[in-house]
């Protein structure tokens, strides 16, 4: 098994706070490019409600229900990700195959249409990235929660709750939910489950989804879900909101009603006051970023992201596509 975590150096050129998908994504992208990285996670094996493990792992660039204002953005994303996995598999090892090809959408009209549009598994992708950022050269120290920044005239100084401190250039935040600055993100709970299920596609109205897995530990197995909840920090499963989530979802597909249900849990999505996400330069901050506000879709913006964040690091500014997404 390689080595997942290190012990905090003194110094290095960028600290990323944050192991969820954003933050292990942007690392593999800033050592590509050159980058001596370490990134911070709090948790020693994986915290409760991180939404990059919850997630059901859809690549939903057409559904009609996102934001108008995602549309490019997500359509560049998704350009980015066969490479992205593919580097990904190549450092970890692993496999991360994609497990649908197909979406049979409901429209608020009740129309059914098919999108071309693939699904994976986050946790096989999550997996696999916990092992390819180290192999990579980057440094990730977890059990490393960062609770304040200083800044310089031209450094940050990042000190976690144990004390330890690092120097860097600078800093992105990539703490999903977490993120405690301005502009504001806060928590928004989905609770999720699991149903022993065979069906080819991916079904998703407005108010649901399901999505089958064809390969892998989930095979023969399909996700149920989400709620969008605004409770704080609460991960708790209420079980008449599991029951409710079933009625929905055999209205989709009316298999799901007497399937065996094999797993529940919920996440944490990053969201901010507008649902879209916020990439870029914090206000008033010149060496602290975010990367953050993803909601609904950070599976399938992370190499977007990434890429992004990249370029502004290096100082060539954000591709136009995400320029809309800049903190203000
Ligand atoms: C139920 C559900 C279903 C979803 N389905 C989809 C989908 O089908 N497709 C899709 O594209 N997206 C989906 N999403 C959204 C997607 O999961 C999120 O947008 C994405 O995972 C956000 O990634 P992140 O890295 O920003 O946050 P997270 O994955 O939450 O990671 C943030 C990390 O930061 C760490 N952290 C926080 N504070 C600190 C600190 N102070 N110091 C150090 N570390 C810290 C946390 O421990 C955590 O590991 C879904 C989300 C949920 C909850």
């Amino acid at each position: 098994m390689p080595k997942l975590s290190s012990a905090m150096p003194a110094s290095t050129d960028i600290v990323i706070c944050g192991g969820g998908i954003i933050g292990l994504s942007l690392a593999l992208e800033l050592q590509r490019r050159g980058a001596k990285v370490v990134v911070l996670e709090q948790s020693a094996t994986r915290a409760e409600g991180q939404a990059s493990w919850a997630a059901a792992g859809m690549l939903a660039v057409d559904d009609p229900h996102n934001p108008t204002a995602l549309h490019d953005f997500s359509r560049w994303s998704r350009g980015l990700y066969d490479e992205f996995i593919a580097r990904v598999e190549g450092l970890s090892g692993l496999c991360v195959p994609f497990q649908t090809q197909r979406t049979r959408q409901w429209t608020d009209d009740d129309r059914v249409i098919e999108l071309a549009e693939q699904s994976l598994n986050p946790r096989e992708l999550m997996r696999a990235l916990e092992q390819a950022v180290p192999q990579s050269g980057v440094t990730v120290v977890r059990g490393a929660r960062v609770v304040r920044v200083e800044d310089d005239a031209d450094a940050v100084r990042v000190f976690d709750a144990d004390g330890g401190a690092i120097s860097a250039r600078s800093i992105v935040h990539a703490a999903g939910a977490w993120y405690a600055g301005a502009p504001a993100i806060k928590p928004s709970k989905g609770q999720m489950l699991r149903v022993r299920l065979a069906l080819e596609d991916v079904h998703r109205s407005a108010a649901m989804y399901i999505a089958p897995r064809h390969f892998g530990e989930q095979a023969g197995t399909a996700l149920v879900g989400a709620t969008v909840e605004d409770v704080g920090f609460d991960t708790t499963i209420d079980e008449a909101t599991i029951k409710r989530q079933l009625q929905q979802a055999s209205e989709l597909v009316p298999a799901v009603r007497d399937a065996e249900v094999i797993e529940v849990w919920s996440g944490l999505r990053p969201t901010a006051s507008d649902l879209l996400p916020v990439i870029g330069g914090l206000p008033g901050k010149p060496q602290q970023w975010i990367a953050g506000g993803h909601f609904r879709n950070g599976i399938l913006l992370a190499p977007g992201t990434a890429v992004a964040m990249a370029d502004a690091l290096e100082g060539k500014g954000l591709p136009q596509v995400v320029k809309r997404f800049i903190p203000r």
